[in-house]
């Protein structure tokens, strides 16, 4: 069955991005701010740059698995159920087809169809591909929405190491000293650049989701400054 070209291909939706797109910016999201939060913690319990920079390497090393072996394993349950439904579904149509087919209107009436053209529409249909259609109108599920584990996986691993070198960067490159400042305003403003790429690509309003995504970050970081604080006094 061919996808129909779409009313507006210059102004594409954006339903399909949902899947990685969620990933890419939790994945990168998490990375500047464990990361950042780390190196701020630890930077606040000792002045000296060399065990700021292996605590950063370590936590982005340690993130990006933990991220990208989540993802993997969230998505992959998902898919799992997802074809779990499909072959009940398959079984359901070769045990009872005709109560399926009958569902199936049901779905379309309940749609808005007249019984009539509802039962036109699911004749058709089930005569032309019938796990097709329960597939997609009574299970929901359609080839954008589909779960990709490894697809997931890798974005939020690879946007997790890619933001999280930022903070790590900046407090590599830092003046001796002037280590934590440094990385709270290049994540900061990382954090803002994200939040506002996360809002464009997903259509979302502007100043909201940059808010969010600054308003935790800071959040994180002056938590673990406190707490690096208070060990740097004890130790
Ligand atoms: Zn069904």
């Amino acid at each position: 069955m061919t996808t129909p070209d779409s009313a507006h291909p210059d102004d594409p939706h954006y339903v399909h991005r949902t899947g990685w797109l969620r990933a890419a910016v939790l994945g990168a999201n998490d990375g500047i701010i464990s990361v950042a939060s780390l190196i701020i913690g630890v930077a606040a319990a000792t002045p000296e740059a060399g065990p700021v920079l292996v605590a950063g390497v370590a936590a982005l090393m340690a993130g990006a698995m933990s991220m990208a072996a989540g993802e993997y394993i969230s998505v992959s349950s998902q898919a799992d159920s997802e074809q779990a439904d499909i072959r009940r579904e398959a079984e359901a149509l070769e045990a009872t087809p005709a109560d399926e087919e009958a569902e199936l209107a049901a779905i379309y009436q309940a749609r808005g169809l007249s019984p009539a053209t509802a039962a036109a529409v699911a004749r058709e249909l089930t005569a032309l591909d019938p796990l097709a259609a329960h597939v997609r109108d009574e299970l929901g599920l359609s080839d954008h929405l589909a779960a990709r584990p490894l697809q997931a996986a890798l974005a939020s691993g690879v946007t997790f190491s890619a933001a999280a070198a930022v903070p790590l960067v900046a407090a590599w490159l830092a003046p001796a000293g002037a280590i934590m400042v440094t990385v709270v305003a290049v994540s900061i403003i990382a954090l803002a650049v994200l939040g506002a790429l996360g809002a464009k690509a997903g259509a979302a309003p502007l100043v909201p989701a940059t808010l969010r995504v600054v308003g935790w970050g800071v959040f994180a970081m002056a938590t673990t400054a406190a707490v690096g604080r208070l060990f740097g006094v004890s130790v």
